[in-house]
């Protein structure tokens, strides 16, 4: 199944309404595209003790590769901002690591889309290549 990032965005706006935000009242949702076409949503769930808070990237992410799911094209992530919300750092860590170099579609409350590459979102990045590197120096 083919989908554009508008109807992506659709899934991440839906992902949205079930965010858990009582402390930064910010929701927001995320929809990631796999290349088979199944969709693994996402939205942010705080905690009490906020640093254990999970954003809607890391929450799709994780959801997909808990369904053994690895490889992807494209995450949308919506908010009620009206201007882009990029990722967070950890977000940009996590996706780069474990999606590659995918769209980062960010998509305001007007429903306006902005579409920049993981790698220009986080250039030279650290990533599963330098581990790699560091063991084979070892040997
Ligand atoms: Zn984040």
């Amino acid at each position: 199944m083919q989908m554009n990032p508008a109807q992506l965005a659709g899934k991440a706006r839906k992902a949205m309404q079930f965010a858990h935000a009582p402390y930064s009242n910010f929701r927001v949702g995320a929809a990631l595209l796999s290349k088979e076409g199944k969709v693994y949503t996402g939205c942010n769930v705080e905690n009490s003790s906020y640093g254990l808070t999970i954003c809607a990237e890391r929450n799709a992410i994780f959801k997909a590769y808990s369904a053994g799911v690895h490889d992807f094209k494209a995450i949308a992530v919506v908010s009620d901002d009206p201007g882009f919300t990029p990722p967070c750092g950890a977000c940009r860590q996590v996706l780069i690591d474990l999606a590659g170099d995918i769209d980062f579609i960010m998509v305001n409350s007007k429903n306006q889309l902005k579409i920049m590459t993981l790698k220009r979102l986080l250039p030279y990045a650290f990533t599963t290549k330098n581990l790699t590197r560091t063991k084979r120096s070892r040997k």
